[in-house]
């Protein structure tokens, strides 16, 4: 429970640090013939999409995915989309339908509903929400394939209400050449599929590479004409979704530009285990974390024979893992057995260390949740191991790593709103609040404020 005990453990479970003001400083790499840090790599790239549209990025995704591409096979061509679906295996296609039925139902029961208050003397003021049009979905590609994080983002957004989703994924094979990938998009109803990853992708979706060509209905609101005809990729004003160093730091770069929704860093998870948790369950939900490399995986517990039966445990079954050899460095550089005195402890580490999964695994250790108050997700019980809700539950499996759990939420259906204020007085409710507006104009010295106020109380 020492400060230096916690900096080693928060150190494992954020290894890069924060990803962007760490790492992105940190590393020089060679990308255009000189050393740079990521941080300029990636401003150099975002800058040159900005200023030069669509060449920029079909060249960065020459020089930095290997693959050629043209103005008019960088959108995946919608007979693409549709015999990946066609050719797919019917049990994933299946699993997809059920997963998306189940979070959609949980994001339309979470979503925020339009508030009126009415004030007195016949006034109201209202919250309302509107979805967001048109957003940008990145999927990563460099190292696995994400069928599931299609679902995790686009799925959400559907619930909202959002018209337009453009999927962006590397031109790789676990990326959009993926036809599991593919056929989850189409599956889905999202069309506009792009050979395009890294920051590059993330610059094209906040720039748009075609300039503003937005025409606008009679209101002024951006028609959602069908997207790209000659190529490109339309602006969006949102972009959500994982990725590597460069896609983090190129989201950071563009915000302001387009919303985001979070800038987020390797996968981990904390597991409390109490006197009744199976040390053969404990290891297998520590491995499924550590199998990201890196991933982050710590027990924390105060059942000291469970130290020894989890270490046991997973050597037993890294032994006989398909990606065993690539988990035990990871649990070895990024994970922890630690054992603490009783449960007040357990609670207070896993608040200190605001992890993204949270996993109190039994029922000792699940009457600890009301304690809990920085966690990304917490998944209660022995029954609830992390990957139903990293694949099937409903909840996003888009959430806040590397402590960010202390101000950042996971990814939700109201990720995807944003609102407009509404305010209405009659004469009599102005004249009721006139004198708290007066006071305060008076204070700041804007008499004009004071008087558009003041020149509708006059009496004729
Ligand atoms: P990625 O697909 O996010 O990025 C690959 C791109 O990075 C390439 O297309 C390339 O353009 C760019 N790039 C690579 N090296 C570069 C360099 N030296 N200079 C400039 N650009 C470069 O990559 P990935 O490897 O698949 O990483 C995905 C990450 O997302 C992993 O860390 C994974 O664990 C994480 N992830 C998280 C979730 C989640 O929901 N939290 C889900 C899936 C994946």
């Amino acid at each position: 429970g020492s400060a230096a005990q916690i900096a080693a453990l928060r150190a494992k479970l954020a290894p890069e640090g924060n990803v962007v003001s760490e790492a992105g400083r940190r590393k020089t790499i060679e990308v255009f013939g000189e050393p740079l840090t990521p941080v300029q790599v990636v401003e150099r790239i975002c800058g040159d999409v900005r200023e030069r549209g669509l060449p920029a990025l079909l060249e960065y995704t020459a020089k930095l995915d290997g693959k050629q591409l043209t103005a008019s096979d960088l959108r995946v061509p919608a007979a693409e989309l549709a015999a990946a679906h066609a050719a797919a295996n019917p049990k994933l296609l299946d699993a997809v339908r059920r997963i998306r039925e189940r979070i959609l139902k949980f994001q339309q029961a979470i979503l925020h509903q339009t508030v009126t208050v009415p004030t007195e003397h016949g006034g109201y003021l209202t919250q309302r929400y509107l979805p967001l049009r048109r957003i940008g979905v990145c999927v990563p590609g460099g190292a696995a394939a994400y069928p599931s994080t299609v679902l995790m983002t686009v799925v959400p957004a559907q619930a909202a209400g959002v018209e337009q989703i453009a999927v962006v994924a590397p031109p790789t094979a676990f990326g959009s050449y993926n036809q599991d990938l593919l056929a989850t998009c189409h599956e889905l109803g999202v069309t506009e599929v792009y050979r395009a990853g890294g920051a590059q992708a993330v610059a094209a979706l906040a720039y748009g590479t075609n300039g503003n060509t937005a025409k606008t209905d009679a209101s002024g609101i951006p028609l959602l004409a069908p997207p790209c005809e000659g190529g490109g990729i339309e602006k969006v004003d949102k972009i959500v979704g994982p990725g590597n160093l460069f896609v983090a730091l190129a989201k950071k770069h563009v915000f302001g530009e387009v919303d985001i929704d979070s800038i987020a860093g390797p996968s981990e998870v904390i597991v409390i285990a109490d006197e009744t948790t199976r040390a053969d369950f404990t290891a297998a939900d520590l491995i499924a974390q550590a199998e990201h490399s890196p991933g982050s995986a710590i027990l924390i517990t105060w059942h000291a024979p469970l130290i020894d039966a989890v270490a046991a445990e997973l050597e037993k079954q890294l032994a006989t893992l398909e990606r065993g050899e690539l988990t035990r460095p990871s649990l070895e550089a990024f994970g922890a057995l630690v054992l603490v005195k009783n449960a007040d402890e357990a609670v207070k580490l896993a608040n200190e260390l605001a992890t993204e999964h949270l996993h109190l695994a039994g029922p000792a250790a699940e009457k600890l949740a009301d304690r809990i108050r920085y966690a990304g997700a917490i998944f209660l019980g022995a029954y609830t191991p992390v990957p139903v809700g990293d694949y099937a539950a409903g909840p996003s499996h888009v959430l806040p790593t590397g402590a960010t759990a202390r101000f950042a939420s996971g990814l939700s259906a109201n990720d995807f709103l944003r609102t407009n204020s509404m305010i209405h007085f009659t004469e009599t409710g102005l004249a009721a609040i006139a004198d708290d507006v007066l006071t305060l104009a008076a204070k700041e010295g804007l008499t004009g404020h004071a008087n558009s106020v003041a020149i509708r109380l006059q009496k004729n």
